[in-house]
């Protein structure tokens, strides 16, 4: 028992998918040949959507490979097109989206401890937020773990700056780690947990995308290129190769994926980094991947060959006997790697040959800690060979429930039992638990490096007796429930605290000594709690009394309002809401994420926010906004007290135009909104009459607007990524850097995630430019922020990246937008 709970935890991130698996007669088939394939590969790439989706399918379902993708990072750096969550839960998102990818293609997906912290140009910047040394170490248990024969880089380890610096640098550090990995100097403390590997063959998986075009790369030598069909057609599933690719790519939801499938035929193009170049087209080429591959495999490659020559489609349950024979002899297979990955195979192959099915239902989607909760067992033996379900084993507690039942054809066997659930089983993203630096997660288990989940603590393993033979089989708890539009619904079953504590605003700005209201949220995640709600605030703010709170349902939310009161001057720190229940401090947050094409996530995330007393002056009260792609300006500059209008472009009248102190386009408003062409001239004419208008970035490509700006200006692609990136201030007594609020080199300290983007290149004597900076080993930008005069008014263009600052409560940001926004209103009265 000892050994196989020890299996079952360290394998167990194969089997999350939390609803069932049902494979038909055809699907059993597939399987079988895949058993009989001792092989494996290993893609590697940055990003989630890197991957090509074909290959892995492929792989995986063609040639039956053990197939994987390692994704460097989990894509917390993007935007999310289906939903708000940004950062660490958009990189939760998309590492379920990489998993449903995976169930959709065959694959299995492997992590890095590297973030996705943002653009990159290159690898140095890049390594400048990775940890070198630790991201290779990762690439290295990755491989070491999952033993490839064959890796696979999506990129071209040899041209750094012509892609994202992640890019180049994962296939940089696979390259590296090719050799590595069988280096036993090296990362040795990984040793103790695994052995070293040496893949043989490693490929850059090349296009036309890398030669610039499709004509330069059909004019291209290709003869150190393996060509490989990834057309292939299944009967099995009714697809084309190239029609599953779509289906798994079509999972990247957040970024907007969606395929359409092709048939026929698709080359692929490999070229041979390191190993032998594969003379017959086979990446597997003189690698035995049949079972006498291993030292003592011939007897079961005899009996499972057998199995897949004779298998009856009709009648899946016939192929039991011959399976339960190999099975005996796998689980005494010498090579602990395969044993180990077979047996679960093979596992999972009887179960589907004899109909059984098990399930282990909670009553609740959550529960909290040594709770006792109901659970259904379900098993029911769908074949007629004699199975008996001798025992339950429950994880973690090990606790054992003898059963010795009989499982008659087709008759369901089911049971209710009551358990208390064990402590110290809280459900959460490991990567999480613990404050990385913005290129890292910190995760100190090495076990849990790589996976892309969290492994379930709370399991059941059912303990079968077919022929002489004790045969374990693991599920999860899940929660099952009836859903009147979309039937049976399955839902992870989580572990949470007993209270969820939350202030909705992750950033509170507090432009004067003027105390604010903060609301808190307290959800109940068990019946009849009380408790003491409290604020912890940074040293020399203020907070209204602890309170004291009573929840009597699950589920229930109530709210307690706490009065904070800044410092006279400029200040930032941390708030911090905590509930005490019996004496019990809980930090924490449930954060909930729930979208159709992924499993239900349930996270308990540190409750932190941010408060953040300005040092700020402005002028005005009245901002006109038009809304671009979607930005936060707006809430923030609520927060320091404007008053602003959002207009649809249909509502900009010169009219309206004069009420305002100054009006801000949006970010992308150019390139979203056609219409506002036949507005420009009115935007203009209310500049011309004494107004201020601020132009945030738009993208330079394809853009054609005439009339941008009231004088000649030309966007480029022109960035700067590094938030760090030294600023020069060109013209020390500019009006904008003086007025109300005295702009230094201070204000641009704390900067998150870039400078900014799409800064113009070229722009008519009539603009001054403000700032100068640049990335390492570039050449200055001027064009970051430009003001021009413009009859009695002022016109500012800028690509400084307020959108993102300004939410995050960057003060200097603040201080910099209300300048802007300030600009010609010298002679009025200043406001704080
Ligand atoms: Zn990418």
């Amino acid at each position: 028992m000892r050994f196989l709970i020890a299996l079952i935890c360290c394998l167990t991130w194969q089997l999350q998918a939390q609803k069932p698996k049902k494979p038909s007669s055809s699907e059993i088939y597939e399987q079988i040949k895949g058993l009989n394939f001792l092989g494996s590969a290993l893609y590697v790439a940055a990003h989630p959507d890197d991957e090509n989706t074909a290959m892995i399918s492929y792989l995986s379902n063609t040639l039956h490979a053990r197939t994987g993708y390692l994704a460097l990072t989990r894509g917390d750096g993007g935007q999310n097109l289906i939903g708000p969550e940004i950062r660490e839960l958009l990189g939760v998102i998309r590492t379920q989206e990489l998993l449903a990818a995976r169930r959709t293609d065959g694959g299995e997906q492997r992590f890095t401890r590297a973030n996705d912290f943002g653009y990159s140009k290159n690898p140095e910047e890049t390594l400048e937020f990775w940890e070198r040394d630790q991201v290779l170490s990762d690439v290295v248990w990755a491989i070491r773990n999952f033993k490839p024969d064959v890796v696979i880089n999506r990129f071209d380890h040899r041209s750094p700056g012509t892609t994202h610096g992640h890019h180049t640098t994962s296939a940089m550090l696979s390259v590296e780690a090719f050799e590595l990995a069988n280096d036993i100097t090296r990362y040795s403390d990984q040793l103790e947990l695994t052995d070293a590997w040496q893949p043989k063959r490693l490929f850059f998986n090349t296009s036309y995308w890398f030669y610039g075009s499709q004509d330069a790369f059909n004019k291209a030598d290709k003869s150190n290129l393996v060509k490989v069909d990834v057309g292939s057609f299944y009967p099995a599933f009714g697809l084309s190769n190239t029609e599953i690719s779509a289906l798994s790519r079509s999972q990247h939801k957040s970024q907007g994926f969606g395929n359409t499938g092709t048939r026929g035929n698709q080359i692929e193009y490999l070229e041979l980094l390191k190993g032998e170049y594969p003379q017959n087209g086979n990446l597997f080429e003189g690698i035995d991947t049949s079972w006498n591959r291993l030292s003592d495999g011939e007897a079961v490659g005899t009996i499972l060959n057998a199995v897949e020559k004779n298998y009856d489609f009709k009648n899946p349950a016939a192929s039991l006997p011959d399976l339960l024979n190999a099975y005996k002899l796998i689980t005494k297979l010498e090579d602990k790697h395969w044993r180990e990955l077979k047996s679960l195979e093979i596992i999972e192959i009887i179960k589907a040959c004899a109909g059984l099915y098990i399930e282990t239902a909670t009553s609740k989607q959550t529960a909290t800690a040594n709770q006792k909760i109901a659970l259904q067992i379900e098993a029911i033996n769908r074949s007629e060979y004699p199975i008996t379900l001798e025992s339950i084993t429950l994880l973690p507690s090990e606790k054992t429930l003898a059963i010795s039942q009989n499982l008659n054809f087709n008759t369901r066997y089911s049971k209710s039992v009551e358990i208390t659930l064990a402590e110290a089983t809280l459900t959460t993203a490991y990567w999480l638990t613990k404050e990385g630096t913005e290129g890292m997660y910190a995760v100190a288990d090495q076990h849990l490096i790589g996976l892309p989940e969290t492994p379930k603590k709370n399991k059941a393993i059912f303990n079968f007796r077919i022929d002489d033979m004790l045969i374990p089989i693991t599920t999860d708890l899940i929660y099952k429930y009836n859903d009147r539009v979309n039937g049976e619904v399955y839902e992870p079953f989580e572990i949470v605290p007993k209270a969820s504590v939350e202030i909705k605003e992750p950033v509170v700005i507090f432009p004067t000594t003027e105390s604010k209201v903060i609301t808190t949220n307290i959800t109940a995640y068990t019946s009849n709690i009380n408790g003491i709600v409290s604020l912890q605030v940074p040293e020399n703010w203020k907070v209204s009394e602890p309170q004291k709170i009573s929840i009597s349902n699950k589920g229930e939310t109530k709210s307690l309002k706490f009065t904070i009161t800044p410092p006279k001057n400029a200040s930032e720190g941390i708030l911090q809401p905590i509930i005490n229940i019996d004496g019990t401090d809980i930090f924490t947050k449930v954060v909930t994420i729930d979208y159709d094409h992924i499993p239900l996530q349930t996270l308990v995330l540190p409750s932190k926010n941010k408060l953040v007393r300005l040092d700020i002056a402005k002028k005005g009260d009245y901002i006109g906004y038009i809304a671009g792609a979607g930005d936060a300006i707006p809430e923030s500059l609520n927060e320091i007290g404007y008053q602003v209008a959002q207009l649809n472009v249909s509502e900009i009248t010169t009219e309206k135009l004069n009420q305002f102190d100054a009006v801000v386009m949006g970010v992308r408003a150019y390139n979203i909104l056609d219409e506002l062409k036949y507005k420009q001239s009115l935007l203009l004419d209310y500049v011309s009459n004494g107004g201020t208008m601020i132009v945030q970035y738009n993208t330079a490509r394809g853009f054609d607007f005439e009339n941008l700006g009231p004088y000649p200006l030309h966007l480029s692609s022109d960035r700067v990524t590094d938030e760090r990136a030294e600023i020069t201030i060109l013209d020390p007594d500019a009006e904008i850097l003086n007025y109300p609020n005295k702009i230094t080199s201070k204000d641009f300290e704390g900067w998150v995630q870039e400078r900014g983007l799409y800064f113009p290149n070229e722009w008519d004597a009539a603009y001054t430019p403000i700032l100068s900076m640049h990335d390492k080993n570039e050449k200055s930008s001027e064009g970051s922020l430009l003001i021009a005069q413009y009859g009695k008014g002022h016109y500012i263009y800028t690509g400084l990246s307020f959108f993102r600052e300004l939410p995050a409560g960057v003060s200097g940001a603040f201080r910099l937008f209300a300048n802007m926004l300030s600009v010609g209103k010298n002679n009025q009265e200043i406001k704080p």
